[in-house]
């Protein structure tokens, strides 16, 4: 009998006994790749051996960043050719960043340099921005550098090892905080209640995206964290013309505030050369939404929409990570010119609502056991516009746009006609044959329009699929059950056969 990709997973884990086999120059490819992590991550360390193994002791999240390696494995399961090439590219270009910045913020750290005075020179120079703003507006500082406060505390541990978030939301139940709202706020007021955030910064910008559970942990990390605080507040209803001043007044606002504590002039010529670059990457990305509507998309799964969210967030306005986007572009342009698809696909499905982050590699299993490829996803989807550059107010208006299309806040706070009308636009415009819909259990806002997505699925005679999930929280819907809904509704509802029989049900929990 052939063997099964899980007939290579470790008991319990589902991490392989042995490299996947992918033929020769896929094979040779990747594992070069890994190697060339392995020695990001190495000098990495070595850079900063002392401060960095502190930090490792210190928090209990540096801990998920020690498994990065399989974790990139875990998102390039499965793939060939040129999203191979891409995925690794995107992940290995984030391993560089992300390492850098774990440097900036342990050398500025008083948690781990108490009393230092080179670490609260440094702190002079870091603006602390929330992690749902984008960076963007930090360019016009470019005497200083930017950091999503939470970004490498708790939303990439979130997505590297399932398990990072369990002991944190605890903390914040324990603590009194009501246990049924979104792991992704629970796990950030579990950090500031066990002092787990770095002691960084100069001050701190605020926001209230996306959601009110973000809201909330942004009061108790205030309290916890003591930075000088200013929300940067975002409308709600941001399709509307009526709201753009308040939007922009926000703004100016706010670089007031970062004036004031970093004792910096905002820069505009330097904020326009951000947005100029930003204007590229996001062609780059509208590049690749139009290679994935042929019959043959070529970058699909977590390693696009995850480097996207990265990418809007953290490098935006970053000239290598627009080098990065060109040489991807590149690769997946070849491979569709030249009608290769080193895939099976069955079914090309629009992906709706908030990823799992316990589950970042759901589509490589989608696609592995059942053909399923994920052509369109809203966590990938946002921020669609092009900043105008010509005076400072198009520019502010831009920025505006920029932030409130921002990662899960574009489509789950806009309006429903966001989150419903588009679905049924992107469901055209890809050429799908079905729905994949996130019930993510906690977000409340999505949760009250369920029915319609239902009732809008059965009306234009479109299958719908729907996943439990909760974001980030494996304790309360397991990856295991996440693959059942999806068994269930491909075996009853589309009588379908597996590609690969050994991935319909395997025990993961251990796994990171
Ligand atoms: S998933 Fe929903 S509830 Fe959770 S942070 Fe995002 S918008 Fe808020």
């Amino acid at each position: 009998m052939r063997k099964g990709a899980a007939d290579n997973y470790r008991k319990g884990t589902a991490i392989a006994r042995h490299r996947e086999w992918r033929g020769w120059r896929d094979t040779v490819y990747d594992y070069g790749q890994w190697c060339r992590l392995w020695g990001t991550l190495i000098r990495w360390l070595f850079s900063h051996l002392i401060q960095n193994v502190k930090a490792i002791f210190r928090y209990r999240w540096m801990f998920s960043y020690l498994t990065v390696p399989s974790f990139f494995d875990r998102l390039c399961f499965g793939l060939r050719g040129a999203a191979l090439r891409a995925a690794r590219n995107n992940l290995n270009y984030l391993a560089r960043d992300v390492t850098r910045t774990l440097t900036t913020i342990f050398s500025a750290d008083l948690h781990l340099h108490p009393g230092s005075k080179k670490a609260e020179a440094l702190n002079r120079r870091i603006l602390c921005f929330d992690e749902l703003l984008p960076a963007l507006l930090g360019k016009g500082f470019p005497n200083c550098k930017t950091i999503l406060f939470q970004e490498y505390p708790m939303y990439l541990p979130s997505l590297i090892n399932q398990h990072s978030p369990v002991h944190y939301i605890s903390q914040s139940e324990l603590y009194g905080l009501p246990a049924d709202v979104c792991p992704l706020p629970s796990f950030e007021a579990g950090l500031a209640i066990e002092d787990d955030f770095p002691k960084i910064g100069c001050c701190m910008l605020s926001s209230n995206m996306p959601c009110d559970g973000s809201i909330m942990t942004s009061m108790i990390q205030e309290r916890r964290i003591g930075l000088p605080t200013q929300p940067l507040n975002v409308p709600l209803r941001w399709k509307r013309g009526e709201v753009q001043d308040y939007a922009v007044a926000e703004i100016l606002s706010a670089i007031a505030f970062l004036e004031e504590h970093s004792g910096e002039r905002f820069d505009w010529d330097a904020l326009r050369d951000a947005c100029e670059i930003w204007n590229e990457q996001n062609k780059a990305k509208f590049e690749k939404w139009e290679l994935n509507r042929t019959a043959i998309p070529p970058h699909t799964g977590a390693s696009a929409w995850l480097y996207r969210i990265f990418e809007h967030q953290a490098v935006c306005g970053e000239r290598e990570a627009l080098e990065n986007d060109r040489r991807v572009n590149a690769l997946l342009r070849e491979q569709v010119a030249a009608g290769i698809c080193p895939k099976t696909i069955r079914h090309r499905a629009v992906v709706w609502n908030t990823p799992a982050n316990n589950y970042a590699n759901f589509n490589n299993w989608l696609l592995e056991c059942w053909g399923i490829d994920s052509v369109c996803e809203m966590i990938d989807i946002h921020g669609t516009g092009l900043i105008d550059t010509s005076s400072r107010e198009s520019m502010l208006r831009g920025v505006a746009e920029m932030i409130e299309t921002s990662t899960m806040r574009a489509h789950t706070k806009g309006g429903s006609e966001l989150m419903l009308d588009d679905l049924w636009e992107k469901y055209e415009a890809y050429h799908a044959d079905m729905i994949l819909m996130f019930d993510q259990i906690s977000c409340k806002g999505v949760g009250a329009i369920s029915g319609l997505f239902e009732e809008g699925a059965r009306q234009r005679g479109i299958r719908m699929c729907t996943v439990r999930q909760d974001l980030m929280d494996p304790t309360s819907i397991t990856r295991r059950e996440m693959r059942n809904d999806v068994n269930v509704f491909m075996q009853t509802v589309v009588n379908e056969t597996p590609l690969d029989p050994s991935l319909v049900d395997f025990d993961d929990d251990e796994s990171w």
